[in-house]
């Protein structure tokens, strides 16, 4: 279990003061300027020596992405853009970082926008986070007042400007692209790659978006050395991370802990467990509702990092935990986040505008049982036609929970089409 002077996170509970004096006496904002000092390729490099990995979803490695922006400037300025549109069903662990913890993303902020050559950082907060709003700012104003933000920033010699944007609440906008868009004033619809933002991103400017907390983890990442995060995790799948547990366990909570953790620790030592033990599992989604969910089998085994979930044709995501136990109708359950998808939907592109739509329809069907058998693999094969054939991965985030539900509940599926075909109406526990 990860020991408690090893998290990162130091007030994921609000149990104590989150302002800017409570955050220095647990050791936040100590030394940054000599952070910023070792200069921006030292940073870069000791970041990627830490193995981190966005913790938005991709997993892509933050140190590389960084070192994608240019070390010249041609006359534009470069931008840091940090995503808070935490929109993902199941998802909400930003949100604790946002509203307990805010001064470990405002300094991350600082460090990383400077190893961009970053002046200015805006950070897009989902809409309908408005008490994280507000104590956000307020960290931000507190930052600001004490020197820590503005004109040579925390005594650093670099002037650093942040804002922070309201979203209007749509989940489209979490994507990058989408995101920068909206930043501008514009509808919130994802841009075509490339270019990407590193070359031509916020205002036509070379950007590189981040998730809260792959920015949040930078300072204690730099402050302890990447040895000591990269001691966390089996190779590639370094660090702590936080875990967001949803569903059927008696205690669904945020926890950081170390990746690779095996799933049944995490439940079992955070979350009082399943609802009705270990063996009423019926399904696990493992890293928000994009992902393929894992069956009780898979879950027996199931180690959560980026690799061993992948091999699973699943994945880390932003790693969000939904658990389903026995009683679930797993069915109608994905059907829903089929009908988030299809609300969700930009409509930008035909596979997804369409797709979307035709997917939620045939399975609120599957949930009735009212569809042919054929029917499941003509479902399958849309899902198909939809994944990687779309402007974003809106497209591939609908599809692939279906995917993973015919995978693992084909039998289900079918009967339930033959319940309701011979009138055997008990197995239709959707009505
Ligand atoms: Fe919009 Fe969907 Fe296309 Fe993404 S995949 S751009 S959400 S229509």
């Amino acid at each position: 279990m990860l020991k408690d002077q090893d998290r990162i996170f130091t007030n994921l509970y609000g149990m104590h003061d989150r302002s800017l004096k409570g955050a220095m006496k647990r050791g936040h904002w100590n030394g940054t300027a000599e952070i910023i000092k070792r200069g921006r390729d030292t940073i870069i490099e000791q970041v990627k020596a830490s193995g981190l990995r966005g913790r938005g979803g991709a997993g892509f490695p933050t140190g590389l992405k960084w070192s994608f922006m240019p070390k010249q400037s041609d006359g534009r300025p470069s931008y840091l853009v940090i995503n808070a549109d935490e929109s993902e069903p199941g998802t909400c662990k930003d949100r604790e970082i946002m509203r307990h913890d805010p001064h470990t993303l405002i300094e991350g902020a600082l460090i990383a926008s400077f190893a961009m050559g970053a002046n200015t950082c805006y950070i897009y907060i989902r809409g309908e986070y408005i008490r994280e709003r507000e104590a956000l700012q307020a960290a931000i104003d507190e930052c600001y007042d004490a020197g820590l933000l503005g004109k040579n920033a925390a005594k650093s010699g670099w002037d650093f400007d942040l804002y922070l944007h309201h979203g209007a609440g749509a989940y489209i906008c979490g994507e990058e692209t989408a995101l920068l868009e909206s930043l501008e004033g514009k509808k919130g619809m994802p841009r075509m790659k490339p270019p990407f933002p590193a070359g031509s991103g916020l205002y036509g400017c070379p950007t590189t978006v981040n998730n809260v907390e792959s920015i949040a983890v930078v300072p204690t990442i730099l402050r302890r050395g990447p040895e000591w995060f990269a001691s966390f995790g089996r190779p590639n799948n370094t660090g702590t991370k936080l875990f967001g547990i949803s569903g059927h366990v008696n205690n669904p909570c945020v926890v950081e802990e170390a990746m690779s953790i095996p799933l049944r620790e995490l439940l079992d030592r955070h979350c009082g467990g399943v609802r009705g033990g270990w063996d009423n599992i019926k399904a696990v989604i493992p890293g928000g509702s994009s992902v393929p969910l894992l069956t009780k089998e898979q879950c027996d085994d199931a180690i959560m990092d980026f690799d061993w979930l992948r091999e699973q044709r699943s994945g880390l995501g932003t790693a969000a935990v939904i658990v389903m136990d026995k009683s679930t109708d797993v069915i109608k359950a994905i059907w829903r986040l089929s009908k988030f998808y299809k609300h969700e939907s930009c409509g930008q592109c035909t596979p997804c505008r369409e797709g979307t739509g035709w997917m939620m329809r045939v399975m609120d069907r599957l949930v009735r049982g009212e569809a042919e058998i054929e029917e499941i693999d003509m479902l399958l094969s849309v899902t198909k036609q939809v994944e990687g054939h779309t402007i974003c991965a809106l497209g591939d985030a609908a599809a692939w929970p279906i995917q993973g539900l015919i995978r693992a509940f084909r039998d289900e599926i079918e009967d339930r089409i033959k319940a309701r075909k011979t009138g055997r109406i008990s197995a239709v526990a959707a009505e």
